[in-house]
């Protein structure tokens, strides 16, 4: 069992294992929380050096990774959603 918190609304949730748990909140993140994620990941020191998915340079703040498109709020949300959930 894993549990988390959703850091936002600290709405609680559980799954089988901690990559599941992961997956619950950040999905709920997206749907509630889009607009609060983006504000966040859009802030320069909150920018991904590295693409998290295909590895490209990025350091600076960007909704989709200008190499392979991925949705870098969603990533962002994962990174740290990924603090909350043990
Ligand atoms: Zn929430
Ligand atoms: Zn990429």
């Amino acid at each position: 069992m894993a549990e988390g918190i959703c850091y936002v609304c600290n709405q609680s949730f559980s799954a089988a294992n901690k990559d599941a748990a992961i997956e619950k909140i950040v999905e709920h993140m997206m749907a509630a929380h889009h607009g609060g994620i983006w504000g966040d990941a859009m802030q320069a020191k909150n920018a991904f050096a590295k693409c998290p998915v295909c590895d490209a340079d990025i350091g600076k703040p960007f909704a989709k990774c200008p190499s392979c498109g991925a949705d870098l709020i969603e990533q962002y949300a994962r990174k740290v959603v990924s603090r909350y959930v043990h």
